[in-house]
């Protein structure tokens, strides 16, 4: 991907984030000259925001998924691993609630959230405004955040298909392998924050990134407790995607729900990572 254009999307968004812009992913384009954002769109890191029907985003991710070979996505996982190419890390996980995402529609959760389809969590409103990728694209390339939303599931699948396939080396299988030992060691009740301070040794990369690699392997079915599971057999419909009843808890389902004493599904593992 070329830099400068890379660079028009993640400093301007890091520039308003820094001076506590409320709402920058509403108002970032203000800060952004037409010049810049023609070049930015012509890389492909910046796009023009589009109107989708709710049935719309599913069909839509269902066409994408249909374009990809799982080998690919996990190649991609692997190789930002070592490199830190931040934006390769999500596909895997969108590819996997991808894959098992229901064509449905929309299906008003109970009230007082009537406005939310309690399969997908969309909301009335995304569907009735113009949706933007370009915030989506900036959390790939700043932190490989781990998606799980349909809007940022349908951009993460479509852009790979902008993405150059990449190969990953014998350093990202160590890297892959040091996690699983240190997963595998865990204390009992060890859970994501103290599990992302014990991989920092073993991968180039900050506490956010950390818990995004996590959430990635919980989303995979890698990590998971004995009731919450990932995506890799099923879609996990909105309202089972529970919190725990703690009083703030920012790590994505289902890894907020593993402990040290589930240790790594084996499986999973194998499904996704075995030679
Ligand atoms: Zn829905």
């Amino acid at each position: 991907m070329d830099r400068k254009a890379v660079n028009i999307l993640v400093s301007t968004i890091e520039k308003l984030q820094k001076e506590n812009v409320g709402s920058w992913w509403k108002t970032y384009m203000n800060y952004i000259n037409e010049e810049d954002f023609i070049y930015a769109k012509k890389h492909l890191t910046m796009f023009d925001p589009i109107k989708l029907s709710h049935n719309e985003i599913f069909k839509r991710i269902n066409k994408a998924i249909e374009k990809i070979d799982k080998q690919n996505v996990v190649n991609a996982f692997l190789y930002s691993l070592s490199t830190r190419k931040l934006e390769y890390r999500s596909f895997l996980s969108s590819y996997c609630i991808g894959k098992v995402t229901p064509d449905h529609n929309f299906i008003s959760s109970p009230k007082i959230n009537d406005y939310t389809c309690s399969i997908c969590g969309l909301s009335e409103y995304e569907c009735k405004e113009e949706m933007e990728f370009n915030s989506i694209n900036f959390f790939k390339y700043k932190h490989g955040s781990c998606f799980d939303s349909p809007v940022q599931i349908l951009f993460d699948l479509e852009h790979f298909q902008n993405m150059p396939l990449v190969t990953p080396v014998e350093e990202d299988f160590e890297i892959l392998d040091n996690i699983k030992k240190i997963i595998e060691t865990s204390e009992p009740k060890d859970r994501i924050s103290q599990l992302k301070k014990r991989i920092r040794p073993v991968i180039k990369s900050n506490d956010i990134e950390r818990e995004g690699v996590l959430e990635i392997l919980g989303v995979c079915d890698i990590l998971h407790d004995d009731i919450h599971f990932g995506y890799a057999d099923n879609y996990v419909i909105y309202s089972e995607r529970t919190q725990r009843p703690i009083h703030f808890d920012e790590i994505g389902y289902p890894a907020r729900w593993w402990q040290g004493k589930f240790g790594v599904d084996n499986e999973k593992w194998e499904y996704w990572f075995g030679q």
